[in-house]
């Protein structure tokens, strides 16, 4: 019966459709101020007996008083989500929340509302049995990451003025992930330890512009391609960090048999597992170094005129151990060309790595264990960027962890179409945030 309510209350709260956007006059506030409004709704008590402090547009902060503050633990999600690309047809409406299959479909689901609602549902249950959590619980609820927007950098600056000091930060990233290793037969509790940086840079070169009957050799468009065509053959140093020595010996016992010494021995075989890695595909060579990835290219608007400027967008994932600066020096490198002008247009640096060996992750893993038991909880290095990284300047243990089962195919559906989060797999969400919570030591 109250799991019945929980995801009625998810599917009222994925109808919403708030979908985010760089330009704020695109975004549909209407539907922003419906979640929030609707999210009160749903869970009275957390509202009631929660601080709320509204941050940038839509973003809420709500703090829970423990019975200490020293310290405090900060619990993240976005309500906002990525548009639905019409081109991809969905099995189910993309905001119809139907339930099909024993699953909830929807955008959102799996990123990031299942994640908000669970953590909300949690609260509410602990609530209403009359619960005090030893140390002081932060919901932190961004609005726009999936836009790079400013919200969760707000909710920073909030608790920075309020004085507090996370002692651990927990937010979007890993699953309970079946196939996350070809071979590893358990699902693998994957919890993000760092995140890669992201980062864009614009080459762009200058040249004459002129009829296209008369074109000059080598003009700003074949120049430019040069100078692509440099970039993505050549590579920056690859290597495993430490984070992915700690997954894959963990990983080992459950390996199949021949990979099983190499795995458990990957601090002493770094060198042989990072050419493994390259040679094994672009999704695992990127677990290895800082990646390229030529996106926006801009020439000419008319067939018959001669591009003046042409650019390409780069669209950079730099490795931890990397920086922009060695990234840019780099470039500067391969390009070798000093008319190709390098502009950075967004600059993000890998986020500093958790520790492993810590009480704070250990209380994670051991969490995991409990309400997940055939899963392997295991550092890792993500590729992709959360709002958590901004709270890495207050906080030394951000890890990023949904306690989710998802497939393969339910991780790729993300971004595109048929997100879908399991019903039983939401509600184990609700008492592993449940169980984290009650867990904190005082
Ligand atoms: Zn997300």
């Amino acid at each position: 019966m109250t799991d019945d309510r929980a995801v009625a209350k998810l599917q009222a709260l994925v109808r919403i459709p708030t979908v985010s956007d760089r330009d704020p006059a695109l975004v549909d506030t209407a539907a922003f101020d419906g979640f929030v409004d609707e999210l009160a709704a749903q869970f009275p008590r957390l509202h009631a007996q929660l601080e709320l402090t509204r941050i940038h547009t839509h973003g809420l902060l709500f703090h829970w008083a423990g019975h200490g503050d020293a310290r405090p633990v900060v619990l993240m999600a976005h309500l906002d989500v990525v548009p639905v690309d019409t081109d991809a047809p969905w099995r189910h409406p993309p905001f119809g929340a139907e339930i099909v299959d024993g699953a909830i479909w929807g955008r959102g689901t799996l990123d990031d509302k299942g994640e908000l609602v669970a953590i909300c549902e949690a609260v509410e249950r602990l609530l209403e049995s009359g619960f005090t959590p030893a140390q002081d619980v932060w919901l932190s609820f961004g609005c726009d990451e999936e836009v790079f927007g400013t919200a969760a950098k707000e909710a920073v600056a909030e608790l920075t003025r309020r004085g507090v000091e996370p002692w651990f930060v927990v937010d979007e990233g890993g699953a309970v992930a079946d196939d996350a290793f070809p071979g590893i037969k358990p699902p693998v509790g994957a919890i993000g330890v760092t995140e890669k940086g992201a980062t864009s840079v614009v080459l762009r070169v200058d040249g004459r512009g002129g009829h296209a009957s008369t074109p000059a050799k080598f003009g700003p468009t074949a120049r430019l391609a040069r100078a692509i065509l440099r970039v993505d053959r050549a590579h920056m140093e690859a290597r495993i960090p430490d984070a992915t020595v700690d997954l894959f010996r963990r990983l080992a016992p459950h390996a199949p048999l021949p990979l099983r010494p190499l795995m458990a021995n990957a601090e002493r075989l770094r060198p042989l597992l990072t050419r493994a890695l390259i040679a094994a595909g672009p999704e695992s060579a990127a677990m290895t170094r800082t990646t390229f990835a030529t996106t926006t290219l801009q020439g000419s608007p008319a067939l018959n005129v001669i591009a003046s400027t042409a650019r390409a967008g780069i669209n950079i994932r730099v490795m931890v151990g990397d920086t922009v600066a060695d990234v840019i020096t780099h470039l500067r490198k391969v390009i070798n060309d000093d008319r190709v002008e390098i502009e950075v247009v967004e600059e993000g640096e890998p986020s500093p790595v958790s520790p492993v060996d810590d009480d704070a992750f250990r209380l994670i893993e051991s969490t995991i264990a409990e309400v997940f038991p055939d899963a392997v909880p295991a550092p890792y290095v993500m590729m992709a960027a959360t709002d958590s990284r901004h709270f890495t300047t207050i906080c030394p243990r951000v890890y990023r962890f949904a306690p989710f089962r998802m497939s393969k195919a339910q991780r790729q559906a993300i971004r595109s179409s048929d997100e879908h989060l399991g019903v039983d797999d939401f509600l184990s969400g609700i008492t592993w945030y449940q169980r984290l919570i009650e867990r904190i030591p005082r």
